[in-house]
Order: C-alpha cells, then structure tokens, then sequence
C-alpha cells in the first residue's frame, strides 16, 4: 500500500487541503487527514493531486507524422492531409504501428492521461489482406498502452466502402470490413480481453465510410459506440444526398444514439442534433486541437452547454489534456464574445471544475467507466500536477490547473494504483522512444 500526501486533493466532493491518499494495488483505500496519516507517508509539498485525464478520441499511429504536415502542398485542407495520413498508414509494420502506439501513450501517460480510447482503424495488411489473427494489430495498440501502463478502450472502427456509392480504394484495404458481422465479432474478442484495464467498443468511421444497411446491424451492439458525427461540411452534404437527412440523424433512425453513444467532434451539426444528443443522455467529444489543425472549425456553444463533452487529442497534433480542456471555455468566449460561457452562474471555481470534469469524468462516461472522481473506494487513476511553477504563483489551485498548467507540470501519474510517473518520467521512456525512432517519418 502506498500512502502520498501532497498539498491538496482534488475530490469527488471538492479541494481538499493535508489529507494523503492511501491506495492499494488497484483502488483508493482512504483519504486520510493529518491525524490518521503513517508516519512514512511521502510527501509531495507543492502538488495537487487529481484523477487521471481520459483523452476519449485517439490515433495513435498518427503521432508517425507529426510536424511533417505543417508546411504547404499547394491547396491544404482536411482531404489533402487525409492523401497523407493514408500514406503512413499504408506504409508501418506491425512493429512499427505497435511501437508508434507505445510512443503516443508514453507522451499521454507523462502528460497525465491513465485512460485512452483508441479509435482503431488499421486492421488488415496494406490492400487488404488479412492477418492469421484478425486481430493482430488490435491486439499491438492494446499490448502498447499496457506496456505503458494505462487504460485502453479499443473502439473497433468499422469501415465499408469510401463514400456513396463507391467501394473502398486500395489505399483503404487495411481498414475494410467486409460485413458488420466482421466488426462485431472483432469487437466481441476484444471485449474478452483479459486485463481488466482493456475494454473494447465499436466504432462506425462515420456515415460516409459505412453503408446505410449496415447501421442497423451494428445497434445490436451492447456497449459503447463512437463515430465521427459531421467533422465536415462536405460529409454533411454528402450525408443528405443519400439519407435525406444529417449525419447524427441517420445513426439515430438506426438505433446507435443512445446514452452509450459519443458523437466525435459535431463541428458541422444540423438542426436538432444538439438537442437530441442532450434528450437521450449521448457524449460528445471535442478535440480542438485538431479541429483547429484540419481546418475543421468548432464545437458550436449550444453543444458545450447542453451535451456532456469530453476531450481527445485525435491526430496527436499535440498532446495536452490542459489544453484542449482550456480551449473548450476559450473558444466558447472567442465564439459568444463575452467571458465565462461555460461556467455555472456564481459557483466559485465552478468554470475550472467543469474543464476538469470534461478532462476526466466525462470522458470516462463516454469510455463506459463509471469513474466519477477521487474517492475512497474508485480505481487509484490519479496524476500530480506541480504548482510551484512560477506561472502559478498567486493562482487558486483549481484554476492553476485548468488555466495555467502544462503537460510538463504532471510529476507523477498512477494507473490502478501502479506509479508509472514519476519525477515527470515515464520508467520506459528511452527504450520506447528509441524502439519508435525507425517508424517515425523521415
Ligand atoms: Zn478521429
């Protein structure tokens, strides 16, 4: 059993100062004040302690191109990074895809994400050909984020056709199901798994990748379902050519928008997805580092007020779970032009308690965990963040979090109750770093 007592605790029922956390090897067991605290508890003097970040929308083999985007081809948008991104993922090995992974969780672990929900395309060989264990590359990402030490939700991506009306290209073979029944029973396997850390889901890509008679086939999934819902103008528009009605409409005439469902990104919504999403209990997830990177524009703010959003870090343009919490409220401002949109009308320190909320809780509902905070008895999925930056000097400790911090204020990150961080370092961090170097692009 490990007991720590930094400066403050974030709880389930507020901050709280003195008191050190006792965990097991899985869970919190108390949350001790000064009095009932061991004499070897270890000290943590200037940090806060919080519940792990979950970062809901995530590819890891994307981390392979970052930064090799970032100057122009001529005529840039979604579609031409999309030409991009599909040559990276023609190109890595099972090795590569698994040791690419491994360096995208090490970045979130040291960051302060415990839990990652991993949108999983890449199934087959390059063009199509299957792999002895259909699973195989699943099973890499998977085995990567243990190695690393967090929680995965494997949300097993089903992929049709390329758009209406027009079967996969060569270049989308390795993602091609040839049925729903391919997907549901891939993700049925992986749902199996036996670490308690892994859990799967399913993931229709988006309306415009799966064919409309597949829809209905996959509602027969129990669990969690993700889809990218309306990311661009040009999906939305093609949405209504063929189903006479929006992205979000034609998964819910299928049976997919349920309070299991998270809708992925909402950038382009028509009218009344927003107010169904709220009516059946659905999750969006929000990730404006990529939605500004693609170009993809942003979360409309009825969306942030009414639905229950979470974050991800998408395409790893950068990872940092402060941040793109942080953008939720600022682009809330930059879109309304006026301040605190998204905080609740006089709660002290309720604005930075409903970013953090968005970087944990809410993204844990939307991976199908009921972890709703710290507290004795939830899962030991807990980071410290360090306050005695200068940055922070004067700021109240909740508000330093969700306005002032960094992924390099996170000292020390525990996943059921295993530190995995600590001084700011992940233990691994060299030999995954230098396995993923020769997959990276050059
Ligand atoms: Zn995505």
């Amino acid at each position: 059993m490990e007991v720590v007592r930094p400066d403050w605790v974030y709880t389930a029922s507020g901050l709280k100062r003195d008191v050190a956390i006792a965990m097991d090897d899985t869970r919190i067991v108390g949350i001790l004040p000064p009095e009932r605290q061991p004499r070897d508890v270890v000290r943590l003097p200037g940090r806060l302690i919080m519940p792990g970040m979950v970062n809901a929308h995530s590819h890891a083999f994307q981390r392979a191109f970052r930064g090799h985007v970032q100057w122009s081809q001529g005529e840039d948008d979604f579609w031409t990074w999309r030409q991009a991104m599909y040559g990276v993922a023609n190109s890595l090995t099972p090795d590569g895809i698994e040791a690419i992974s491994r360096l995208a969780f090490l970045e979130m672990a040291e960051s302060g994400i415990t839990h990652v929900g991993e949108f999983h395309y890449l199934h087959h060989r390059p063009g199509g050909g299957r792999y002895t264990d259909p699973d195989e590359l699943a099973h890499r990402v998977i085995r990567a984020a243990l190695d690393v030490g967090i929680r995965i939700t494997l949300l097993r991506v089903v992929y049709g056709r390329h758009s209406a009306g027009k079967a996969l290209t060569a270049e989308q073979g390795r993602f091609g199901d040839r049925s729903p029944d391919e997907a549901l029973a891939a993700a049925t396997r992986l749902a199996a798994h036996p670490d308690p850390r892994v859990s799967a889901g399913i993931a229709p890509h988006s309306v415009r990748a799966v064919p409309p008679a597949w829809l209905p086939e996959l509602a027969a999934w129990d669990g969690v379902v993700h889809a990218h819902v309306a990311e661009q103008p040009a999906e939305v528009e093609g949405c209504f050519a063929e189903h006479g009605c929006s992205p979000l409409q034609a998964l819910d005439r299928s049976g997919l928008v349920t309070s299991a469902f998270s809708a992925v990104h909402l950038t382009h919504p028509s009218a009344g997805d927003v107010q169904r999403l709220a009516e059946v209990g659905a999750s969006v997830v929000a990730c404006p580092t990529t939605e500004m990177d693609l170009g993809d524009g942003f979360l409309p703010n009825d969306a942030r007020q009414k639905t229950s959003v979470c974050l991800g870090s998408d395409s790893h343009a950068a990872i940092d779970l402060f941040w793109e919490a942080r953008a939720l409220e600022l682009h809330a401002r930059a879109l309304a032009g006026r301040r605190n949109v998204l905080a609740p009308p006089g709660e002290r320190h309720g604005l930075a308690k409903r970013l953090l909320h968005a970087a944990t809780s809410a993204g844990s509902r939307a991976l199908g965990s009921d972890a709703v905070g710290l507290q004795v008895g939830s899962e030991a999925d807990l980071i410290a963040v360090d306050l005695r930056h200068v940055a922070a000097v004067g700021m109240p400790p909740l508000e330093a979090v969700a306005f002032a911090a960094n992924p390099q204020w996170v000292t020390d990150v525990w996943t059921a109750g295993q530190r995995i961080v600590a001084d700011g370092r992940h233990v691994a961090r060299e030999r995954i770093i230098a396995d993923a170097r020769d997959h990276l692009l050059r």
